[in-house]
This record gives C-alpha cells, sequence and structure tokens, in this order.
C-alpha cells in the first residue's frame, strides 16, 4: 500500500503534474483520514497543487497513539544495540532513497535542490546514523558512595508525541524520531501541514525496512486538531515540539495538565555582530548565508546584522554586492542559491515587515519585492528578493520580532557593551554570530549573548554531539547528543548497598 500512495516513489525526476494522496501510518498501515477529508498541498515555487494530504482529526491521533501504545512493551524491551540496528537499517534505506529526498524536500519547500540535497537529505541520513552510534558508545554512569554503588538506568519515556514545522521538515523530524526510538519509546508524529512529503517518505522507508507495527506512526492533519490532539492525550508522555513560540505556548499550556515530559524549540531573532577586525572577505560570506540560508527561514538565521560603526559604509556596500549576486529562481536548477517561500501566506506575512520598516523609516537598501526576472511557470510562486533595510532603531518591531524570511535589517554599534545591549534587547533567546580576527573578543563577546548557541566567524557549523536549544522565549530544554538520549528517556537512580 506504501507504494500506491505515498509519494511519488521512482527514481527522479519527480512528476509534478500527478497529484498524489499520501496517507496517515498507523500500526503498520497506510490509512487514509477517518473524516475521509483532505487538505492541499501547493508547490511554493509554482503555486501548483501537487499533493492532498489527510485532514486528520482525534479519531485518527487515538488510533495511532493505541498502536503505539500497545508495541510499546515489545519495543523498550530490545537494548539499545539492538534498536540502534534498526536505526542503521533506516539510515541505509534513506541514504539509497536520499535524491528523491532531495527533490521532494525542494519540490515541496520551494528550497533549491542544492540545499536540499547537502543540508536536508543527508543531514536526515546523518541523524539516524548519529544516534545509533552514539547510544552504542553511550555508557551510563555509576556513582561509587560509602557502602554503596548507584546505578543510572535510562528507561524509555513511553509513546512519544513529535511535532515538527515545515523549514526543515526531514531534517527535524529525523532528528526527533532517531532518539526517541533508539531510546526505546514508541512515537507518533505530526509533520507540518504545509510540507508533508518527505514525512512520507519516512513512513515508506520504516514500512519498507520492517520496523514492528505501531512502533512509529504518523498523523497529518492541522495543528489544531491534530497537534492539539497529541498534546492533551493522557496517553502520550512526552512531547517534543519545534515550531513558532506563540504555537509552543499553546504546546506548553495544553501538555501540562497531563505532566509530559516537554522540549520545545521555538522562534529566534538572531544577531550577526561584525567587528571592525573581521576578515571581510570571510565574513561578507558567512553573514550572507547567516541571513538569507533557505529563504532566511531558518530558526538560527541572523537576521539584525549589528556592524562596528568604522567599518559600517564600507560593510554595507559590500554586503548588497554579495547579497545581490546570489541566483534567485528555479529550485531544481543546481546553480540557485535562493527559492520561493513556503506558502503565500507566510509571503504576505514577510512582505507585511517590509512595509512595516518603511512605515517606521527603514530604508529598503536591496530587494524588497519580488525578484525580476523570474519564469514565466514561476509566475505565481512565493518570490521575494533577499532584503536589506537600514535607518531602523533596534527596538523598532522589524528588529526585535521574528519575520523568518529574506530580510534582515542593519544597526551600527560603537562598542562591544553596545553590541551587546542591542544583541540581547529582544525576547528571544535562540543563536547569535560573532565576526572578529580577534578569539579571545569574539569568545568574550559571545559569552555575553543571552542565547543558547553562538558561533564566532561561522554559523550553523554543527556538531551533533553539543545541546541544541534556546533561553527565553526560544524554547525550553535542549536536544542534541547526550542532552537528546535524556530527554527521550527517564534517568532512573538505583543505589545497591554494598554486602
Ligand atoms: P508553527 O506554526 O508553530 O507550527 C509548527 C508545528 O506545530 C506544525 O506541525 C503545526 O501544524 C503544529 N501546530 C500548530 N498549531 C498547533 C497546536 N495548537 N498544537 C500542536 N501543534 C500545533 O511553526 P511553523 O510556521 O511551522 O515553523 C516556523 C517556526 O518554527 C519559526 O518560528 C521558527 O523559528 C521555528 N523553528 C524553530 C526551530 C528550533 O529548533 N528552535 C527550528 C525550526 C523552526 P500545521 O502547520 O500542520 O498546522
Amino acid at each position: 500500500m506504501g507504494e500506491e500512495c505515498c509519494g511519488p516513489g521512482e527514481s527522479p525526476p519527480i512528476d509534478i503534474e500527478e497529484v498524489h494522496d499520501l496517507l496517515n501510518y498507523i500500526a503498520g498501515e497506510f490509512h487514509p483520514p477517518s473524516s475521509e477529508r483532505w487538505i492541499d498541498d501547493f508547490s511554493p515555487a509554482t503555486g501548483i497543487r501537487i499533493a492532498r494530504i489527510p485532514c486528520s482529526d482525534q479519531q485518527d491521533v487515538d488510533a495511532a497513539v493505541s498502536a503505539a501504545r500497545a508495541a510499546l512493551p515489545e519495543w523498550s524491551a530490545l537494548t539499545h544495540a539492538q534498536r540502534a540496528d534498526w536505526l542503521d537499517k533506516i539510515a541505509d534505506a534513506l541514504e539509497e532513497r536520499s535524491e528523491e529526498v532531495a527533490q521532494l524536500e525542494s519540490l515541496d519547500t520551494g528550497k533549491p535542490i542544492t540545499l536540499a540535497r547537502t543540508v536536508d537529505a543527508a543531514r536526515s541520513v546523518d541523524n539516524f546514523r548519529f544516534f545509533a552510534e552514539y547510544v552504542r558508545e553511550f555508557v551510563p554512569e555509576t556513582f561509587e558512595m560509602q557502602g554503596a554503588t548507584n546505578h543510572v538506568v535510562y528507561k524509555p519515556v513511553g509513546v512519544a508525541g513529535l511535532i515538527t514545522p515545515w523549514n526543515l521538515p526531514l531534517y527535524l523530524l529525523s532528528w526527533k524520531v532517531a532518539p526517541a526510538l533508539v531510546m526505546g519509546n514508541t512515537v507518533v508524529a505530526k509533520p507540518s501541514e504545509l510540507t508533508p512529503m518527505t514525512a512520507c517518505l519516512l513512513a515508506e522507508i520504516i514500512d519498507d525496512v520492517g520496523l514492528p507495527a505501531g512502533v512509529f506512526n504518523m498523523v497529518h492533519g492541522r495543528g489544531e486538531n491534530v497537534g492539539s490532539r497529541l498534546t492533551s492525550h493522557s496517553d502520550v508522555d512526552l512531547i517534543s515540539f519545534t515550531g513558532g513560540t506563540e504555537t509552543g505556548a499553546k504546546v506548553a499550556t495544553s501538555s501540562s495538565s497531563t505532566f509530559k515530559k516537554l522540549s520545545l524549540e521555538l522562534g529566534g531573532k538572531n544577531a550577526t555582530i561584525v567587528c571592525a577586525d573581521a576578515d571581510f572577505d570571510k565574513t561578507i560570506p558567512g553573514v550572507v548565508r547567516a541571513g538569507f540560508l533557505n529563504q532566511g527561514q531558518i530558526c538560527l538565521c541572523g537576521s539584525r546584522i549589528l556592524i562596528e560603526e568604522s567599518i559600517y559604509d564600507e560593510f554595507v556596500g559590500r554586503l548588497i554586492d554579495e547579497t545581490n549576486s546570489m541566483k534567485i529562481g528555479d529550485p531544481s536548477d543546481p546553480e540557485t542559491d535562493l527559492g520561493a517561500l513556503v506558502s503565500a501566506e507566510h509571503l504576505a506575512k514577510v512582505s507585511g515587515y517590509i512595509s512595516l520598516a518603511e512605515e517606521d523609516g527603514g530604508t529598503v537598501l536591496t530587494g524588497g519585492s519580488q525578484p525580476e526576472g523570474i519564469p514565466e511557470q514561476f509566475a505565481s510562486g512565493n518570490w521575494l528578493a533577499p532584503t536589506i533595510i537600514d535607518g531602523l532603531s533596534p527596538n523598532s518591531r522589524c528588529a526585535k520580532e521574528e519575520i523568518f524570511g529574506p530580510v534582515v535589517t542593519l544597526h551600527p554599534f560603537s562598542s562591544e557593551k553596545e553590541a551587546l545591549d542591542i544583541a540581547n534587547s529582544t525576547d528571544y533567546g535562540l543563536a547569535g554570530s560573532v565576526w572578529t580576527s580577534d578569539l579571545d573578543k569574539g569568545r568574550r563577546i559571545a559569552e555575553g549573548i543571552e542565547t543558547g548557541m553562538v558561533w564566532v566567524n561561522t554559523w550553523l557549523h554543527r556538531d551533533l554531539r553539543v545541546p541544541f536549544g534556546g533561553i527565553k522565549h526560544s524554547g525550553v530544554g535542549r536536544e542534541g547528543g547526550r542532552w537528546s538520549l535524556s530527554f527521550y528517556s527517564h534517568a532512573v537512580n538505583i543505589c545497591i548497598k554494598h554486602d
């Protein structure tokens, strides 16, 4: 059944003329929604409908949770090493189909194919491989004390509800599924309704490799129906949510009465701090990448660029040139740097911020509207040229709220203290970067930034062993490496008195 319903399934190129019905995956079988209602999925680049997904409701979620609960005893009884072997099987199967993953991700999100290949497809395989290997090397702690030994045992939490956004669909889903499974939990996943395709491909792959029925389940649909049922469900033990801060607050409220273990990876408004002694040749491409990768639709993007006064004019001139040199257009062209925004609604939101910036006295130095020369076939897509805005107060809404598109604001600073005051003047606290040739200064400024992650002279340089997460309104908890193993398990201490 998987082959019939769950994405094109054949080798590239993907046929976008055909509209596919994607299905839920519950208890090892693919199912249409019990409501028999569907949601259309559109290509962001063309505006053409490319698939329909189930508009699932409570009945579908309840069936998936029951299946996950039923599968839990056998799955949780396996050893870490046995479950790691399953992760490797999934990684191998995903790797075999990585070109298909990249094409579906590019089609469904509007992102450039090269980015989908090098980041989304590659990282999804890495996530499974990494957690398989990591758990094999994981040695639970023991603590000797006078007259006794303490043994820390990591038990599965139970049924894990995993809710993911549209910007890095399979990358983020696999980042949750792999550690959840390897620690012995069973899963009900709810991908974004906007970008369901690669999630569906993962369900197909999991079905193909023969993971026991009910260990992994997936329910498509809207957040207010499927997501909220999952977060309030009395038989779901853990929620890992990645998405916007406003939704995160709803998830926290909804899951609190049943005391679920909760991880929230939320929005960001990250500062890029450029010091006068930065190496321009390395910094400018780095800052442009941090601002605009994936059309600026990455929670870690540096959307506020703080530049030391003495280099402001020269730096800004070169920043504009570098930004304008990016190739925007056909996402399937390997030379393309920037694709389309995920939806017409999101484009309207991002464009609204550009209008607001102008009302607030900002000057659009480049971009601000649909890029020129977009081919006819993309006329109904969601396009916006990379946009640089100058002249706004660091306290303006555009400088403090998450825009989540290809829009950056520029702000001068005259001292480290002022740079930090501006960087820390938002409710968010996810990430940031500092660019300087003085590494001591870089480290000092990095430690002053109130976020969960800071890069010095680089950005989005990720080691999967390190903690990932935000502070303030950017999230609660950490995932990554041992933080993921710890989140997806209950650490239980057993103290054995010596004879
Ligand atoms: P979103 O609107 O918050 O949606 C995220 C997920 O939550 C989607 O699957 C959505 O379903 C679901 N959802 C919506 N309402 C819900 C509810 N009441 N209960 C439970 N689930 C619900 O976020 P988005 O627009 O997809 O993604 C962009 C946001 O994600 C940005 O703010 C970005 O910064 C953040 N993000 C954070 C990280 C991080 O690691 N910190 C990484 C990536 C993205 P539907 O979409 O299907 O309705």
